[in-house]
């Protein structure tokens, strides 16, 4: 039996272009990328995601995490950034260049994308996707089902493995096929289009954008770290992460490396702050003021505290007052 590898990004247009391959009756194995820029936290709920899938759509779907590569790629994408630090093109190839890894895998004779001519500025105009397969190494084994007809047919399609004719030639920015098409298939419920991938959200890729800039080497539990929290560059050069609530103080203690501190008021609840590359004693007084800053109020106050930072088993103790806000507002990340 045939089977196609589908590049699933969990939107419609993905949905559809499994949906579309898998009506004339070839296998469809969907595999879904994640980074902590986008899906990374399916990884800790594969199997239920892989259900939900299942049951939503009917498509089989896999996890890969690629962030490695991806954290390369993204400090110098050949093709550049879009708006912000999304470099969509060389996402794209990066994406198809490991699905193309995986055929052998799953014994699959093309692979799939739900890309749609027309509908992104930058990705998806017609001579992008035509790079955007040469670039990955995939011009001959991919196919479009949603935008087919709009293409010079496949080999997949010339050789008969799938009917050209029952393909689409969607094209534009118009989401009405799309829509059309899921009410075919009875699909009512699917994620709005847009969404999910924090390098196309500014202030998150500014963020993104000064870690690469800072460090020549990207840390995977780093990037995770810059996606949440309060990020402040103190006036040395530490870099200051504080928790907004349990949930994020938490993940800080997870994610923290041995050589980073950990700051937080012992007496008193309030943020925990991971504290990266401090040697001055300054930049220990300002994230001391800053954890006091916005630990809890006594009577509608910030008032004076006791702060501890743990490295290893190295610890000490600060007393220092609030930061007023106009002290550490440049600072903000
Ligand atoms: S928006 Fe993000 S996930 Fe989507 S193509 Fe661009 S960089 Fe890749």
């Amino acid at each position: 039996m045939t089977c196609a590898l589908a590049l699933f990004s969990g939107g419609l247009d993905s949905i559809l272009a499994c949906r579309v391959v898998a009506a004339q009756g070839i296998t469809v194995q969907a595999v879904k990328f994640v980074t902590p820029f986008f899906g990374y936290e399916l990884l800790a709920r594969e199997q239920e995601h892989a259900r939900k899938v299942k049951e939503s759509y009917g498509i089989d779907v896999v996890l890969r995490d690629v962030s490695e590569s991806y954290f390369t790629m993204l400090r110098n994408p050949p093709h550049g950034y879009g708006k912000n630090f999304n470099p969509c093109i060389d996402c794209k190839i990066l994406l198809l260049r490991e699905a193309k890894t995986m055929m052998k895998e799953f014994s699959a004779s093309f692979l799939i994308t739900g890309e749609v001519i027309g509908q992104r500025p930058m990705s998806q105009r017609r001579d992008t996707l035509r790079i955007i397969e040469r670039d990955s190494g995939c011009t001959g084994i991919l196919l479009r089902p949603l935008c087919a007809k709009t293409q010079e047919p496949t080999p997949a399609e010339r050789e008969g493995l799938i009917d050209r004719e029952l393909l689409l030639d969607f094209n534009g920015r118009g989401r009405q096929p799309q829509i059309q098409l899921a009410e075919q298939f009875g699909i009512n419920d699917y994620p709005r289009p847009a969404g999910g991938c924090v390098l196309t959200e500014p202030d998150q890729a500014k963020r993104i954008a000064w870690y690469y800039g800072r460090y020549p080497k990207v840390r995977l539990n780093d990037v995770r770290m810059l996606l949440f929290g309060r990020h402040f560059q103190l006036p040395h050069g530490g870099w200051l992460v504080l928790g907004r609530d349990e949930a994020e103080n938490s993940r800080l203690e997870t994610l923290h490396d041995p050589g980073d501190y950990l700051v937080h008021m012992p007496e008193r609840s309030g943020p925990m702050g991971v504290l990266h590359d401090a040697s001055h004693p300054d930049d220990f007084s300002a994230a001391a003021g800053l954890v006091v800053r916005f630990g809890k109020r006594i009577d509608g106050e910030a008032a004076r505290a006791t702060v501890l930072f743990a490295s290893g088993s190295e610890k000490f103790h600060l007393e220092t007052d609030p930061l007023g806000d106009q002290d550490f507002q440049r600072w903000a990340l």
